[in-house]
């Protein structure tokens, strides 16, 4: 059965004059309004007809206003509470199809809020995004609840978590982004789109789970990476000298300990960490 037409809604700018939404700057807030972009930006997840999202930080619901139009059942966590009488018109044009919950995603479990795996979509502030992204990335049970993220970020951030070896982005976020997913740079977004305009470019990594490696626990490949790229500069054999039996890892897999650690590939800090997780 097709969607009905989506209604129509007023301008994103209307709504925000309308509301008294003017962008605090301590909840880090960019606000989007070009609709073709956001458009665009709910198509990076795929096909979301009838499918369960969560969006973190809807703002005055721009975002979101895309994803009800890409037919996603979408539940929101928004803790602006300036923002929930233009998040509540929303869901009236959307009925049955939005839920809002007002307060801090640092402080919610969504895995709590869907019955089903969900794609998660957001753009949030740079540290608030970041410390989601790494928490959403880290347990040790794989696959996740969540089926994809879509996450914006500063581009330079962007390029950390989907950066290859060898290169200065490489690093902590690359390894934890690429161990068990697969991460890519979905699209950059220019500083302009913004409303204010933030300092630096933005881009939208887009993150799907893939299978994960045996025997290595997610805390070990974490603390070999804490280590190794903690003196990044240093030659493995000083920078894992700390933690218990890397050295004789590094022999056992024939990693030649003069290396430094943005030389390794992903595979290798896994190869590592389950030879030190065993
Ligand atoms: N999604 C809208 C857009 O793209 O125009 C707004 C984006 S704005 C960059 C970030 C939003 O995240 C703001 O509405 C802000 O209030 C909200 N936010 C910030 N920290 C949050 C947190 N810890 N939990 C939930 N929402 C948060």
């Amino acid at each position: 059965m097709s969607r009905p037409p989506a209604p129509a809604l007023p301008p994103l700018r209307e709504v925000i004059a309308r509301h008294g939404l003017t962008a605090a700057k301590a909840l880090g807030q960019n606000f989007l309004f070009d609709e073709q972009l956001l458009d665009r930006i709910a198509a990076i997840p795929g096909k979301l007809e009838g499918k369960p999202v969560l969006e973190v930080g809807p703002g005055p619901g721009g975002l979101t206003r895309a994803l009800l139009r890409a037919g996603a059942l979408v539940t929101a966590i928004e803790m602006d509470r300036r923002c929930l009488p233009a998040l509540a018109e929303l869901g009236e044009a959307f009925p049955g199809r939005l839920r809002v919950i007002e307060g801090d995603a640092l402080k919610i479990d969504p895995a709590t809020l869907f019955a089903e795996p969900y794609a998660i979509v957001a753009n949030l502030p740079y540290n608030v995004g970041t410390a989601l992204f790494t928490g959403w990335l880290s347990g040790e049970s794989w696959p996740p609840a969540w089926s994809s993220l879509t996450l914006m970020f500063q581009h330079e951030v962007a390029q950390r978590i989907t950066s290859a070896p060898g290169t200065s982005a490489y690093g902590r976020l690359a390894v934890l982004a690429q161990w068990r997913s697969e991460a890519r740079l979905a699209m950059k977004v220019h500083r302009s789109a913004f409303t204010p305009p933030p300092k630096v470019m933005s881009a939208i990594v887009h993150l799907v789970p893939a299978a994960m490696p045996e025997g290595v626990s997610a805390r070990m490949l974490e603390r070999v990476t804490e280590a190794a790229f903690g003196q990044r500069r240093k030659m493995l054999r000083q920078s894992l000298k700390g933690l218990p039996g890397a050295l004789e890892a590094l022999a056992t897999l024939a990693i030649e300990p003069e290396r430094r650690a943005e030389t390794l590939s992903v595979a290798e800090f896994v190869a590592i960490a389950r030879v030190l997780s065993g």
